[in-house]
């Protein structure tokens, strides 16, 4: 079972744009200097995340300011889930410490049952305050939802990623920047080496 969320629960509204560059880990990808969304000149970014097993892909794509600051923006729903979570957390948190105070066993010191008690609460905590996190993003904007469903890193390999983009304009500039290094996905027969 893969507890991410990643990008199986976005579903794109649009077209997308499928594009297939050769890259390999630690290498930098050069990205066309428009928004990714709406094609603006982009001055921020927004990170694109995949992960695939144990390994993990991160790369940002070019954000406009207007579409970088609706990002930072949250719909009331989402301040009032954040806010429950960070309570819930806490007190979950707690709970899991005292509980994991209670249950160490007698013998060990008083040091090492703090110890206990304190990864026991924090694990918790994080648990309880991520799935509040995910359950508060679930209650965005559309607008901001859009954004972030606009981009996707669908697949990556130890020397290929593969992008969806439903701007169909910055798919276009993207693969043109990246020609050298476009495999068949893009449509284009560029040879492997
Ligand atoms: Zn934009």
């Amino acid at each position: 079972m893969d507890g991410g969320v990643d990008d199986s629960s976005i579903v794109a509204s649009k077209m997308s744009n499928t594009v297939k560059v050769k890259i390999r880990p630690g290498n930098s990808l050069e990205f066309p200097a428009i928004c990714v969304h709406c094609s603006r000149p982009a001055s921020d970014q927004m990170p694109l995340k995949k992960r695939r097993g144990r390994l993990t892909r991160l790369i940002d794509v070019p954000l406009c300011a207007q579409c970088a600051a609706e990002l930072r923006r949250k719909s009331g729903e989402e301040e009032r889930r954040g806010r429950l979570g960070r309570f819930v957390a806490i007190l979950a948190g707690i709970l899991a410490a005292v509980i994991g105070y209670l249950i160490s066993p007698d013998g060990i010191s008083l040091l090492l049952r703090s110890v206990v008690a304190l990864v026991l609460g924090s694990i918790t905590g994080l648990l309880v305050l991520t799935y509040f996190q995910r359950r508060s993003l679930a209650a965005a904007h559309a607008e901001k939802l859009a954004i972030l469903a606009s981009a996707r890193m669908t697949n990556f390999s130890w020397r290929a990623t593969t992008f969806d983009f439903d701007n169909d304009d910055f798919a276009q500039r993207f693969a043109t920047i990246n020609e050298s290094r476009l495999m068949e996905a893009a449509g284009n027969g560029a040879s492997e080496h």
